[in-house]
């Protein structure tokens, strides 16, 4: 038999507990491909931070559930394309996928007054992907400064999908690099809290080296239903 969600979440929350003892981590349930019932069970066992990849999709699950999950926190993890600033700016409560300037006036100037600022985290192609989306680390301070300097955005830390390196040292240097570029960053705005990093298969790894938010999707919801299917 396999586990119910309510025994992975169980685990899960233990397991991020005992890697990160003193000061909790943030655990992202990342819901892509997942439908918004899945949503809707683990918000009655108590989680309240989803991160979704796909704007549309995850619009259509903020509609369907407005009204019986009122206070989830949505992030957005995918790459953000710039047609989709506006969506993301009225419906999004954090933007974990900064990595271009061109980005922040169009957040800044879309984010609704009514809303508190957008939370934004910059994401850094720390192991220097050319599949992938985030900046180079000399990008960072730049763009820091840029997103510091719009009231309707707030800046809150780093993001990261290292290199899925097949041994446990490469990763564990990929995440130390992003602890030290985060360690830099604070020392020019010291209210910066969040270091985005870990995923299933690392989440304990990322912990040990300083992660204050972690993104878990098939630990929690299990093997992820391809689109359609
Ligand atoms: C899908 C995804 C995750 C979760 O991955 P799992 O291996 O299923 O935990 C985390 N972060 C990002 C950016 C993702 O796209």
């Amino acid at each position: 038999m396999t586990a119910s969600l309510s025994d992975r979440l169980d685990t899960l929350n233990r397991r991020l507990r005992t890697a990160a003892p003193a000061d909790a981590a943030t655990l992202v349930a990342v819901s892509k491909t997942q439908p918004a019932a899945a949503v809707a069970e683990a918000y009655a066992l108590g989680q309240r931070v989803f991160g979704e990849n796909y704007v549309q999709e995850a619009l259509a699950k903020m509609r369907e559930l407005r009204d019986r999950c009122p206070d989830i926190q949505w992030h957005l993890i995918g790459p953000l394309q710039s047609n989709k600033c506006r969506e993301v700016a009225e419906h999004f409560d954090w933007l974990q996928t900064l990595d271009r300037a061109k980005l922040i006036a169009l957040l800044a100037r879309y984010r609704p007054e009514a809303l508190p600022p957008l939370q934004v985290l910059i994401q850094v192609n720390i192991d220097d992907e050319d599949s992938k989306s985030g900046c180079t680390p000399a990008e960072v301070a730049e763009l820091a400064r840029a997103i510091a300097a719009q009231p309707r955005l707030r800046l809150r830390g780093l993001m990261s999908i290292p290199k899925p390196w097949p041994e446990l040292e490469q990763r564990r240097a990929s995440f130390a690099q992003l602890r030290q570029l985060f360690d830099q960053l604070q020392r020019d705005f010291p209210d910066i809290d969040t270091l985005s990093m870990g995923m299933s298969e690392d989440f304990e790894l990322a912990l040990e080296q300083g992660a204050t938010m972690v993104r878990v999707g098939s630990a929690l919801f299990g093997a992820r239903q391809k689109p359609g299917g």
